[in-house]
C-alpha cells in the first residue's frame, strides 16, 4: 500500500485505537508519557490475541489435527508479516525471541563465543543499554574476550572518527550499537556506522529497540548483520521480540538453547538440528505473542507512518521548548538528530520526586538511570527524569507536562 493511500494522520482519532489511553489516573486523564520504556496497545492487538486464545489456541508444529494446524499457520504467517516489516523476503531471517535483551544474548553465545578467546574483542558506544553491556560481560567471563568501548560527546553524540578507528584498530569480532538511546534519544547515524563496518570486515548487531517504534527499518537499505527489538515497544505483546539475522550466519550458528521443536533427529549419542529459524527456537515459544506482534505491525502499516513521525516530532519540539524555558531545568541529550524522547533535570528536586508529583497529576514518566550506568556516570548525572511521546501523544499532554514541572521547580525553589 502506497503512504497517499492511507487516511491523513489524525492523532485523535488514532487515540480512540487505544483502549487504556481514555482512564484516569489518580484522579486526572492519564497523560502517558512513558513510551520508551514501553507502549500501549491498540485494540486490534488485543483482540487479535484474545481471539486466538478463545477460537484457535493449540500448541504448533506437532499436531496433525485441525486447530493445531491453524495456530502453526497463523505462528508461520506472522513471520511473514514481520520480515516483510524488516524489509527482507526470506523469513527464515526472522528468529522469534523474548525481545532485544534475549536477541542480544543469543548473537553473544552463538555467533561471537564459537569464535571468541583472549586477545579477541567486541566493540560498543559509551551509550548502550544494560542489555547490550552486560551479555558481553559475562562473555568476557566465559572466555576472556575484551570490551572496546567508543567514546559519546556531551551533546550524546557517537564519536564517528573513534568509531571507524576502533574497528580498524581493534578489529572486533562483531560492532553491537543502539540505534536510538533510550537514555538520550540520540539517533545514531546508523547507515553510516554499519558502512564502516562493513568496510572494515567486522559484522554488526543493531539494537533498534527503540527505534522500530519510531519509523519504519529497512535491513536491505541499513545492511546490519543482525538486528533486534522487542515487541512490547511496537505497540504488541510483552515477552516477544524479533533477532533479524543474515541467513549466512544464522545457517552455520550452533543453537543458543536446546529442547524440542528444534531439532531433526535426537539419540542419546547425537542430535542434528533443525535450520534456521527453528534451531534458535527451543521449546513451545511465545504463539500468541508472535500472532500479536504481527497484528502491532500490520495495524502501523494501516498508518502514515510519516505523518505520525512528524507530529512525534512536534510534540518534542514543544516539549523541549516549554520545559527548556522554566529556570533551573536542564535538558539531557541535544545530540544533532533525536527521537522523541525528552531527559531533563531540575537544579533542586530528585528525577524520582519529579516522577511522583508528575503522577499525582496522571502524567507518566519515567525517572533514574534508564538502565544506562555507564552513561549516566559518563555524563555525571545521578539520573534524569524522562518524557517519551509517540503518536498517540496530544500537543495538550505537551502543556500538562510543561506546566506541572513548572509548578515542581517553584515547590522546590
Ligand atoms: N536496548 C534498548 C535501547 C532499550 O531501550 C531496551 C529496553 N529499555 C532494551 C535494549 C532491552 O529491551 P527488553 O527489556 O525489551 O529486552
Amino acid at each position: 500500500m502506497s503512504l497517499s493511500s492511507k487516511a491523513p494522520f489524525d492523532p485523535a482519532t488514532v487515540r480512540d485505537d487505544f483502549p487504556i489511553l481514555s482512564q484516569s489516573i489518580n484522579g486526572h486523564p492519564l497523560a502517558y508519557l512513558d513510551n520508551a520504556a514501553s507502549t500501549q496497545k491498540p485494540r486490534v492487538v488485543i483482540e487479535t490475541m484474545n481471539r486466538f486464545y478463545a477460537e484457535a489456541y493449540s500448541n504448533i508444529h506437532r499436531g496433525v489435527h485441525a486447530l493445531s494446524q491453524q495456530a502453526t499457520e497463523l505462528y508461520d504467517g506472522s513471520r511473514e508479516v514481520i520480515a516483510q516489516f524488516f524489509g527482507t523476503n526470506d523469513s527464515r531471517e526472522i528468529v522469534f525471541v523474548r525481545g532485544t535483551t534475549e536477541g542480544i544474548n543469543l548473537i553473544a553465545q552463538s555467533f561471537v563465543r564459537p569464535q571468541a578467546g583472549a586477545g579477541s574483542c567486541v566493540l560498543l558506544t559509551e551509550m548502550e543499554h544494560h542489555a547490550n553491556i552486560v551479555p558481553w560481560q559475562i562473555l568476557r567471563e566465559q572466555v576472556g574476550l575484551d570490551l572496546a568501548i567508543c567514546p559519546v560527546s556531551d551533546e550524546g553524540d557517537v564519536d564517528l572518527s573513534e568509531w571507524k578507528r576502533l574497528l580498524v584498530e581493534k578489529k572486533p569480532l562483531l560492532a553491537s550499537f543502539v540505534h536510538v538511546s533510550n537514555a538520550l534519544g540520540t539517533i545514531n547515524p546508523a547507515k553510516e556506522m554499519i558502512a564502516a563496518a562493513r568496510k572494515a570486515g567486522v559484522p554488526v548487531l543493531l539494537d533498534a529497540a527503540q527505534s522500530t517504534p519510531h519509523f519504519p527499518i529497512n535491513v536491505a537499505e541499513l545492511d546490519p548483520d543482525f538486528l533486534v527489538m522487542s515487541g512490547h515497544k511496537l505497540f504488541g505483546p510483552t515477552g516477544i521480540g524479533v533477532l533479524y539475522g543474515k541467513y549466512g550466519h544464522l545457517s552455520v550458528m550452533p543453537p543458543y538453547q536446546g529442547g524440542g521443536d528444534m531439532i531433526q533427529k535426537v539419540t542419546f549419542e547425537k542430535t542434528r538440528f533443525k535450520a534456521p529459524p527453528e534451531r534458535f527456537e527451543a521449546g513451545t515459544p511465545h504463539i500468541a505473542g508472535a500472532i500479536g506482534l504481527a497484528a502491532a505491525v500490520r495495524y502501523l502499516q494501516s498508518l502514515d507512518r510519516e505523518a505520525a513521525l512528524d507530529h512525534e516530532n512536534r510534540l518534542r519540539a514543544a516539549a523541549e521548548e516549554g520545559l527548556g524555558g522554566i529556570s533551573g531545568l536542564r535538558l539531557i541529550g541535544r545530540a544533532r538528530h533525536r527521537a522523541s524522547v525528552v531527559p531533563f533535570i531540575l537544579e533542586n528536586a530528585h528525577p524520582h520526586d519529579i516522577g511522583t508529583f508528575l503522577d499525582q497529576k496522571g502524567i507518566a514518566i519515567r525517572s533514574g538511570h534508564h538502565c544506562a550506568q555507564p552513561l549516566m556516570r559518563r555524563l555525571g548525572l545521578p539520573g534524569t527524569a524522562r518524557a517519551s511521546f509517540t503518536f498517540y501523544n496530544t500537543m495538550e499532554e505537551v502543556e500538562r507536562l510543561v506546566d506541572e514541572v513548572t509548578r515542581i521547580e517553584r515547590f522546590f525553589r
